[in-house]
């Protein structure tokens, strides 16, 4: 187990000793040329004076010598943009402990809607990090995928979050969102405000075998040890339906670089049944996010916001929680092989420095959260996302 309460290590430096690490401009030479050849020798940029906030006091600004852009310290923080200092490492214990927004609120002593832009905040650092571990990771291990079910904003609009585990790691690798039409037994009246709401909106009859052909996609980005990837969920047909009408996946399986192994969802679910790493991350999740747990009032109202709160909790899983609650040695990221010293030194950046989509490479269902793409069933307009959010 990974204390939360992390030193950062960049507080230490006085802030009018901050020198910027790269322009924060992405079309400037010197956004990314840190990471080809390491910092640079030559002054790239020079100060260019202070500005004055109530916030975060005198803060330093440079403006760089190749593309003539100014910035200021702040525009590397986490906090850019942002006008009263919420505390993210509470936030965070906070979320994964089962509090509601409103129970957050209660306790940091803001709104709801700080709230929600403080997680949004949080959540790209987590898909951030999410997205360079899976370049350092290597999977040597079967994969298990199975669908966690749960609804947003209403009980007509059940959703599927297709999960991507390691069957012995229990490294949350990726996740896909999809909403699904309600089924299942329904009174009359039940059945016509489903016909009603679906004149708004109708989910895709296709979701769970696009969710799946996703993850697949996915599966097959990350690095992995051995020729063939051993792949296990339950029966569902949407499964088979997913690797059979896509020519490239029937070829793979065929060639054995993926080995589908099928087990019926009625096998007891005891640490030997073959989808037990999902088992359990279903548990975790219906104790955990307060939107999982049954019966709760305190259900998602956008699902841009939910999978928000979904990639902090992966973060949560991969690299605090210990592997096994009496042996609070190794956490999830270290049994997948994640190299400890790294994942120390990301995670005592992340509460603080701002995290560039232009200077890390994310997976299509993280990009889509990133860029709060997903759709929430009868929300008329587009997410908002800010500017910054870009760069
Ligand atoms: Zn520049």
């Amino acid at each position: 187990m990974r204390e939360i309460i992390l030193r950062e290590i960049e507080d230490e430096v006085p802030v009018e000793a901050f020198t910027p690490p790269f322009c924060p401009n992405p079309r400037c030479r010197e956004h990314t040329r840190d990471l080809k050849s390491g910092p640079s020798d030559e002054r790239w940029f020079y100060r260019h004076g202070r500005y004055g906030t109530d916030a975060f006091g005198a803060v330093p600004r440079f403006r760089c010598r190749r593309c003539g852009r100014g910035f200021g310290r702040q525009t590397f923080r986490v906090d850019y943009y942002a006008k009263r200092v919420i505390d993210y490492r509470e936030l965070f214990q906070l979320l994964v402990a089962c509090s509601s927004t409103r129970d957050i609120c209660r306790t940091v002593g803001c709104s709801t809607g700080t709230t929600a832009n403080r997680i949004e905040r949080l959540a790209r650092q987590a898909v951030a990090m999410h997205g360079d571990a899976l370049m350092k990771v290597c999977i040597d291990e079967p994969v298990v995928v199975d669908g966690f079910e749960n609804f947003a904003v209403s009980k007509f609009f059940p959703n599927n979050v297709n999960i991507l585990t390691g069957a012995e790691t229990q490294f949350l690798y990726d996740f896909d969102y999809r909403t699904i039409r309600r089924s299942g037994q329904m009174t009359a009246i039940q059945k016509l405000i489903r016909k009603k709401l679906e004149r708004l909106y109708r989910a895709d009859r296709q979701a769970l075998v696009k969710g799946f052909t996703a993850l697949l996609d996915s599966l097959m980005s990350i690095p992995r040890r051995s020729y063939s990837i051993r792949l296990r969920t339950d029966c569902k047909t949407e499964y088979r339906r997913a690797i059979e009408s896509n020519r490239h996946y029937r070829l793979l399986e065929k060639a054995r670089v993926i080995v589908h192994e099928r087990t019926p969802s009625t096998e007891p679910r005891t640490r030997h049944n073959k989808l037990f790493a999902v088992n359990y991350l279903d548990r975790q999740f219906r104790k955990d996010l307060k939107e999982c747990v049954r019966r709760t009032v305190c259900f998602g109202r956008n699902i841009c916001n939910v999978m928000q709160r979904m990639v902090v909790y992966r973060m949560y899983h991969n690299h605090f929680k210990a592997f096994r609650h009496r042996n609070p040695g190794p956490t999830h990221g270290s049994m997948a092989a994640l190299d400890e010293r790294w994942v120390s030194l990301r995670l005592s950046r992340l509460f603080g420095w701002r995290e560039f989509p232009s200077r890390t490479i994310l997976n299509p269902s993280d990009r889509a959260v990133w860029m709060r793409e997903l759709v929430t069933p009868l929300k008329s307009g587009a997410e908002y996302l800010p500017k910054f959010a870009w760069y």
